[in-house]
């Protein structure tokens, strides 16, 4: 049965290896999780508590337009909560973006190397990507990016900032730069998956304070995936300009889209943000020492201002993936034309950074002069 072309042309979306595969492929005893950017300290334990009554309620449907999250979150973020909704996950909410707004042929920009959605929903609905790569040094590239929002009518500019996978940042001069340089119709989507890791950072822009700088369309996405470590139950946000796009994103979405337990989740674990921030911290702690491993070790990793780190390793990252696997450490390398010897470790636990860190030592030869 033949599908749409467009659909026919798509690549299979590489998710990555569970933890149970490389368990039983490999026989390995530990394994180190390091591929998916997740959060290893887990969620709050008195979000935790909630869990055993929001399992009693599981016959009802939820809210289907998740008030009570939405009033919560629209005072954290100092947006109204007719200017937010809820996904299954942010990655749901890239898609409906793209179903609600894009027609065959329409044109997006992106960055390369890119989260991979940020392509592939373009795609599926038929229109045409222009990526703009990151300079050499792994920043990205304003000229370049500039030229291409201006080349032909543009309807969406999405890209995350932070980058997944590079870890650059886009300051707030060079972003109103950029989307003053955008048609004046095109929905700007800042993708902040990372936002509370790079909130520390000195000059990293919360897109939702600049972009209503400019008369025009814009959506920031944020998730409770990454410093919330609420990954497994599929649950993110979309903050707009304007009522306008959310009813229309509203349009493309299934009603019930947020299960009971994300919503009730997310919920309680709004009301514990200092657990959020002290993994956060952590984190981010982590980071530099794991940077400074990689930079005794010979690499030239890539400032990171999320909870995960870009590293050219020189030689053919899915050989060298491959070979991790054996030491039980899963990582995700880069596919995208370009960017093959490259791969992006997420910054875990010391313990299994340090794993990484051994096993990548062995597999390519490289020695670590501090042992
Ligand atoms: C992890 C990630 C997401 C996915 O978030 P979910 O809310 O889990 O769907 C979205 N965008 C980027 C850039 C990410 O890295």
């Amino acid at each position: 049965m033949p599908s749409r072309p467009e659909v026919a042309a798509l690549p299979v979306y590489n998710a990555g290896l569970s933890e149970d595969e490389v368990r039983q492929k490999y026989n390995a005893p530990h394994i180190s999780k390091l591929g998916s950017n997740e959060n290893p300290y887990g969620p709050s334990p008195t979000a935790l508590k909630q869990w055993e009554n929001l399992t009693r309620q599981m016959f009802r449907y939820p809210d289907a337009t998740a008030s009570a999250l939405r009033h919560a979150l629209a005072q954290i973020t100092d947006m109204p909560a007719d200017h937010i909704m809820l996904g299954n996950g942010s990655e749901q909410i890239i898609r409906l973006i793209c179903e609600a707004y894009l027609s065959p042929g329409d044109r997006v920009v992106t960055v390369l190397p890119s989260f991979g959605l940020h392509m592939i929903w373009p795609e599926m609905m038929g229109a045409r990507v222009d990526a703009v790569s990151i300079t050499a040094e792994g920043r990205f590239d304003l000229p370049a990016m500039k030229q291409a929002v201006q080349a032909a009518p543009l309807k969406i500019l999405m890209f995350s900032n932070p980058s997944n996978p590079v870890g650059c940042m886009m300051n707030a001069p060079d972003m109103l730069e950029l989307v003053a340089c955008c048609p004046p119709d095109t929905l700007i989507v800042i993708d902040e998956a990372y936002y509370e890791y790079a909130q520390g950072s000195p000059d990293y822009p919360d897109a939702t304070k600049i972009l209503p700088r400019q008369e025009r369309p814009w959506l920031v996405l944020r998730t409770f995936s990454k410093a919330y470590a609420l990954a497994g139950l599929r649950i993110g946000y979309a903050l707009a300009s304007d009522t306008g796009v959310i009813t229309t994103l509203n349009k493309v979405r299934d009603p019930f889209n947020t299960n009971m337990a994300a919503q009730g989740m997310a919920l309680a674990s709004l009301r514990d943000r200092a657990h959020m921030r002290d993994s956060v911290a952590a984190t981010v702690a982590e980071r530099e020492r794991f940077m400074l491993a990689l930079a005794r070790q010979g690499y030239a990793p890539v400032p990171s201002h999320a909870n995960f780190i870009f590293l050219d390793v020189g030689h053919d990252a899915a050989i060298v993936a491959e070979r991790l696997l054996r030491h039980g450490v899963i990582i995700k390398p880069w596919r995208e034309k370009g960017f093959e010897t490259c791969l992006r470790v997420s910054v875990g636990l010391p313990v299994d950074n340090d794993r990484f860190l051994h096993a990548l030592a062995i597999e390519t030869g490289q020695t670590d002069d501090s042992h």
